[in-house]
């Protein structure tokens, strides 16, 4: 019979066309996802009994003959009547993709559209002048086999298939003959298909088999022709927990990213079908401090196809960072990204996911905590990020974030708090956390407040200083200062106050000496009787300052603060005796030259001395022990 496909769009194929213009190659998703749904449904079918038919072992075969210019989709599964192919193909089919087009004419123009549309069986049409289904129902009925050359007129005949199933042969256009190409098509199959839940078969592959032991030492391996099967059909993802080992897991990573050498860190299994369908696995590979986007991420499959490996708006940020799959068939994926966001089980989605890893972090530190101490450097940028950006985990993360000391122990936050609360809350009973970026550079103000008996962190990601802001703001009462930031004593303010030896007469000229030498554009000179024993001259940077820098520098903080230029405070002790000594010297040369040597031992500890100014302190420094 020769018909008419009734539908208002004159011409619905160059629309195809146009719009999906740069998503062609998705064609071969959906009509492998058409024959995996058929085959499944005769699956279903024989195992309730409807269909009496031998299910056997039914393949997907992709095939292409390069002399006739087609690829062939061959399937085992229910097949149609010719009556069926009228039904699903001409109305359903059709008029599910008018519908679509009617739909999101407007918005598919620009990229705000996930690369799913739902378009089914006509996305062929994006790649062949001329569709052909050859098709045989279980029902066992006369063949049909269809054939449309892409304007609304099709034909329906009987058809010569013998097998129950579908084969759609795609007469591929002149300006896609990539498609032809064994290369691009296997590519294709390993980007969407890899996982697919029924077998696919590309082409043959030669397996060799092993020699046997008591083989002749010039035997000859045997070689078979086998299948090309290029998927696995039962993905770790799709099995239960409890069925699966660590090295199911480690195994399946290899699998999923075959280039990634690094083993992953550990794994989420997530499972769960109320009150929306979600499975997958999670892994979080080991990370260094830097924070680029990864070329390996997590990829979203519906129903063991794949969509996309962009997640951006379905997993919260943090966690995009992690690599795996996630597969449900609860993401709407015809709409925009910013439509996705708002989507109510999208949000679930994105709730549940932040829970079962926040969980899974809480159960890692419960039962093995000297293993998670260990991956804490290579985690803790995800973690961290996850306590700035997600409430709900920021709520949670109590229970397995760390605050590492510069001496390798690890506290939790309540851990720190018992532990320092005596000695380290100050005369206004704020409770100060001292902490350091750099053992190293940073050492003299790290052993000055070890003297005093005080805890020093070890704090080293980018994005430490928002997370300290984000801490002072949501716990009680208490403040960072990272050690360098002020003199020790000043930075934990006890009621004592230590008495000046100096007058005040001595101060101001004091005061006068210094500011005349010391350069006025790089340090602010500040008097303070501390300890005599304390350092003479010290060089800080004040925390606010510095913070508010370095979050700017990392996206936030204080508008400005960026381009202000790097300012110190130049602490002078007014006990120690070397000061004294300064004031009481003679000569005015000999002052000028102690306070330039101390000032410069000041800036050597705090790793700010370089170039000519380091070099001219060496040269003073050997005259004056000559
Ligand atoms: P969708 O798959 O979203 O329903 P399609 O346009 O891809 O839309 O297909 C329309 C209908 O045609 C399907 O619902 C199915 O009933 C039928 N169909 C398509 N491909 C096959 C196939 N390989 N075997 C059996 N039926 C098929």
């Amino acid at each position: 019979m020769k018909g008419q496909i009734n539908v208002s769009v004159e011409n619905i194929f160059p629309l195809i066309k146009k719009f999906l213009y740069s998503d062609h190659e998705i064609f071969l998703r959906e009509l492998i996802s058409n024959a995996t749904d058929a085959t499944l449904k005769m699956k279903h079918l024989c195992q309730i009994g409807e269909a009496k038919v031998d299910y056997g072992d039914p393949k997907i075969e992709i095939k292409i003959d390069k002399e006739a210019k087609t690829l062939h989709v061959i399937d085992e599964g229910i097949g149609m009547t010719a009556e069926e192919v009228k039904k699903y193909i001409n109305e359903v089919a059709f008029s599910g993709a008018e519908e679509f087009l009617d739909k999101y004419k407007d918005k598919l123009e620009g990229s705000g559209i996930i690369g799913h549309f739902g378009l089914g069986f006509y996305s062929s049409f994006m790649v062949a002048d001329k569709v052909e289904i050859h098709t045989k129902s279980y029902k066992d009925e006369d063949a049909a086999h269809w054939t449309c050359d892409g304007s609304p007129e099709f034909s329906l005949v009987k058809g010569k298939r013998k097998e129950r199933g579908t084969e759609i042969i795609l007469h591929i256009s002149e300006d896609e003959t990539e498609f032809l190409e064994d290369s691009r098509i296997g590519e294709l199959l390993q980007k969407y298909n890899k996982f697919m839940p029924v077998p696919i078969k590309f082409g043959t592959r030669e397996d060799t088999l092993p020699l046997a032991e008591d083989a002749a030492e010039d035997a000859k391996p045997e070689t078979i022709t086998a299948d090309n099967i290029i998927n696995n059909p039962e993905p770790a993802w799709t099995k239960q927990p409890t069925d699966l080992k660590e090295e199911d897991y480690t195994a399946f990573y290899r699998e999923l990213y075959p280039m990634q050498f690094e083993e992953p860190l550990f794994s989420i299994h997530l499972n769960v079908d109320y009150p929306f369908n979600l499975t997958g696995i999670l892994y979080f590979p080991k990370l260094s401090n830097d924070m680029n986007v990864q070329k390996d991420r997590i990829q979203l499959y519906q129903n063991q196809v794949f969509i996309t490996d962009n997640v951006e708006n379905i997993v919260p940020e943090f966690l995009t960072m992690l690599r795996g799959v996630i597969d449900s068939p609860d993401i709407p994926l015809n709409v925009s990204r910013s439509y996705l966001q708002a989507d109510s089980n999208v949000k679930k989605i994105s709730a549940y996911i932040t829970r079962k890893v926040a969980d899974k972090l809480k159960s890692l530190f419960t039962s093995n905590r000297e293993d998670f101490e260990k991956k804490w450097n290579d985690i803790k940028i995800v973690i961290e990020y996850g306590m700035l950006s997600e409430e709900k985990f920021f709520e949670k993360s109590d229970a397995f974030a760390l605050y590492p000391d510069v001496d390798g122990n690890y506290h939790t936050y309540d851990e720190l708090y018992n532990k320092i609360k005596a000695k380290q809350t100050d005369k206004d009973d704020k409770l100060v956390i001292l902490y350091a970026s750099d053992r190293d550079e940073q050492h003299s103000y790290i052993t000055a407040a070890k003297d005093k008996g005080y805890e020093v962190l070890l704090l080293d990601s980018p994005i430490v200083s928002h997370l300290i802001q984000k801490l002072e703001t949501t716990k009680e009462n208490i403040s960072f200062a990272r050690v360098d930031a002020d003199h020790i004593d000043n930075l934990i303010k006890k009621e004592d106050e230590t008495i000046s030896k100096l007058s005040e007469d001595e101060k101001s000229k004091l005061d006068e000496l210094l500011k005349d030498v010391v350069p006025s554009e790089k340090f602010i000179v500040q008097l303070e009787a501390m300890d005599s024993q304390a350092a003479p001259f010290i060089i800080t940077q004040p925390e606010f300052m510095r913070r508010m820098k370095e979050m700017q520098q990392t996206g936030g903080g204080m508008f400005g603060m960026g381009n202000m230029p790097e300012m110190f405070n130049l602490v002078v002790n007014t006990n120690h005796d070397l000061v004294h000594q300064i004031l009481n010297t003679k000569t005015r040369k000999k002052q000028e030259r102690l306070i330039n040597q101390s000032l410069d031992l000041a800036r050597l500890s705090q790793g700010l001395l370089k170039g000519e100014e380091l070099t001219n302190f060496i040269k003073r420094s050997y005259n004056m022990i000559k």
